[in-house]
């Protein structure tokens, strides 16, 4: 008995680490998975094993992905000459959902945040610019989050591609100043995809 309880312990420690989850929720979800059929709950283990042992990031673009490349970067029928710029693979999921993007994405998997100490170079903006330099570009469309730290890490970025042959554009601020591109409506960015500006 001592055995389990340090189980059931351990797991409501570890479900208590997931972001939202306070303690109250973690011992909820704990005594919930205790109480399903075994393989349901082993079912969710086993998946978020294989998610961790499969899923890697897109050599060229750091989307998501299960091989070297994600599927977006080995789509032929991608537009090569526009490359779309995002903080988080979510960001990427909310535009393709919009339907309105054919090109390529880079993601860079973060922002720049100084308060947070995440600096440039703890992003993916060096393999970004040597995409844009080595690529066949003739768009750049800064897509980071309308908030302080994106429009940051977008003036940044688009200082350090000046010297390329590209039109930097961004997003249309149809999007409210501040609210994130994951939980905006797919009208709204199709919106501001097709009203982009020059930057
Ligand atoms: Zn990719």
């Amino acid at each position: 008995m001592a055995e389990l309880t340090h189980s059931v312990a351990d797991m409501i420690d570890q479900l208590g680490r997931l972001p939202g989850i306070g303690r109250k929720s973690a011992e909820r979800l704990a005594y919930h998975l205790l109480r399903v059929p075994k393989t349901e709950a082993l079912a969710l283990a086993d998946s978020i094993r294989s998610v961790r042992e499969n899923v890697r990031y897109c050599e060229q673009c750091f989307n998501l992905s299960e091989a070297a490349r994600c599927p977006i970067c080995t789509d032929p029928n991608r537009d090569t000459t526009r490359l779309c710029i995002v903080e988080q693979p979510r960001d990427l999921i909310s535009l393709e959902q919009s339907g309105m993007y054919r090109g390529l994405y880079h993601v860079l998997l973060g922002r720049i945040a100084p308060l947070d100490g995440i600096g440039p170079d703890q992003l993916t903006i060096d393999p970004l610019v040597d995409r844009v330099r080595l690529g066949k570009f003739t768009e750049v469309i800064m897509a980071t989050n309308p908030t302080v730290e994106g429009d940051g890490t977008s003036l940044h970025i688009s200082n350090l591609l000046q010297e390329y042959p590209v039109e930097i554009t961004r997003l249309a601020r149809g999007i409210t100043a501040g609210s994130v591109l994951e939980f905006t409506n797919k009208e709204i960015l199709a919106d501001a995809l097709n009203g982009r500006q020059k930057l």
